[in-house]
């Protein structure tokens, strides 16, 4: 299976810039001499004359290779603009912004594995790269790909390493169906017609709202300074390392969530993961100033995404479901009448049945896919929880079997320890 690793860069900051100073030169320098020869000749270079074109212009502190990767974004970059034209997006526009720095790529012929270190070259007559490989790296079959990535929120440099680790997807376990309800308040509900799995993340609304109100904090400190001076440079760049590790932690949080669903579709032998399709929730009018902050709390792209390729792996397909007044149709297949439930709770003013919200949504997804309708499937007898990220568990101090260092208490000043 082909993963992307991102691991940090050890690099100074000079010699990384100095990478991707080069490869924004070699990008530029395309980009520079198509557009010339289109202007002055009216004629399109095709990918191969252009970067024979514009070969003249690359430095000689890169692989070839590495070299080639910059060329090729430009011609990339066209056929993108080209297929948005063709797909109805006439306004779509051609590169031709000069880049100053661009991501440097190592292809594999650049690469060569030794043990646990990867030597990066940068062609003939240039030091190679030495990166050290963390230790869950150790064992990977090939490096595909390296590439120097600039985090721009966190203002540092990272390793993306695109790795073939030589694993198998595995084979799906039975043939059940299991649904995915996707939601604002509990992540998602996971289940059958047997037994459905919440997912809860209290620690999410706790870090957005804490984030918010940090943010909020600083961009009040912010306006106070004067633009350009040095304390307001200083708040710029706290405020965007509190954005970057904000970033990090929901990234976290929306892996643990999805290894939690996939893991329910393993636990119910599926070999179908059917997840509601939430693509167009935020394009709905009129939902309120409220709802719409609600509703940018989880990026269901990513969590859709990472599930996604988490269950392949465990030879699960995942489908994507409809999911026209799931949230809103009683279960009970006697009565099956629509209701906008107000609450965490689903109440029918018709029958009287009352369950979670949430979990009439993953029957109703389920039914959906089974039936064609929402209201084919009651809720299923057992609702169990699950809680993939909780601080509390995982600031446990875990039993390494040593003893642990005499904590200091905090009252103990220099004058304490020194027995006065
Ligand atoms: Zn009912």
């Amino acid at each position: 299976m082909i993963r992307t690793h991102i691991i940090p860069c050890q690099l100074a900051k000079e010699q990384a810039d100095a990478f991707n100073l080069a490869s924004g030169r070699v990008y530029t320098g395309v980009l520079i001499s198509h557009w010339r020869v289109v202007r002055k000749k009216r004629i399109w270079l095709s990918e191969k004359a252009g970067t024979r074109w514009s070969d003249h212009r690359t430095t000689a502190s890169l692989h070839a290779h590495s070299i080639d990767a910059a060329q090729q974004g430009f011609y990339k970059a066209c056929r993108t603009t080209r297929a948005l034209r063709k797909a109805g997006y006439p306004e779509a526009k051609y590169p031709h912004w000069p880049k100053k720095f661009r991501t440097t790529i190592w292809k594999n012929t650049a690469i060569k594995h030794e043990g646990q270190a990867l030597l990066l070259s940068n062609g003939r007559g240039n030091e190679p790269i030495t990166l050290l490989l963390p230790n869950h790296l150790g064992d990977v079959l090939r490096v595909l790909e390296v590439r120097l990535v600039y985090d721009k929120r966190a203002r540092r440099y990272t390793w993306h390493l695109v790795v073939e680790n030589g694993k198998q997807s595995k084979a799906a376990l039975g043939s059940n169906v299991v649904s995915v309800d996707l939601g604002e308040v509990h992540p998602a509900v996971v289940g059958d017609e047997h037994e459905s799995v919440m997912v809860t993340c209290r620690e999410r609304r706790h870090e957005q709202q804490g984030h918010a109100k940090r943010l909020a904090t600083l961009s009040r400190a912010l306006s106070r300074k004067k633009k350009g001076s040095r304390r307001y440079k200083k708040l710029v760049r706290a405020k965007s390392r509190m954005k970057a590790k904000h970033k990090r932690v929901m990234r976290d949080m929306e892996h643990k969530v999805s290894r939690a669903i996939v893991e329910v579709a393993v636990e119910r032998a599926a070999n179908t993961l059917v997840i509601g399709d939430v693509r167009d929730i935020a394009d709905e009018v009129a939902l309120g100033k409220r709802t719409n902050q609600k509703i940018s709390g989880w990026n269901h792209g990513k969590i859709r995404a990472y599930t996604t390729y988490k269950a392949e792996a465990e030879g699960i397909v995942v489908v994507l479901q409809e999911e026209h007044y799931t949230s809103q149709t009683c279960p009970t297949p006697s009565c099956r009448q629509r209701h906008k439930p107000r609450g965490r709770t689903y109440r029918c003013p018709s029958c009287g049945f009352q369950s979670h919200r949430d979990v009439v949504g993953q029957v109703n997804i389920l039914s959906s896919f089974k039936y064609g309708a929402p209201g084919h499937i009651p809720t299923p007898p057992i609702i169990k929880h699950r809680m993939p990220h909780n601080l509390r568990l995982m600031r446990r101090r875990r039993d390494t079997g040593q003893a642990l260092a005499p904590v200091a208490r905090r009252s103990s000043g220099p004058r304490e320890a020194a027995g006065l």
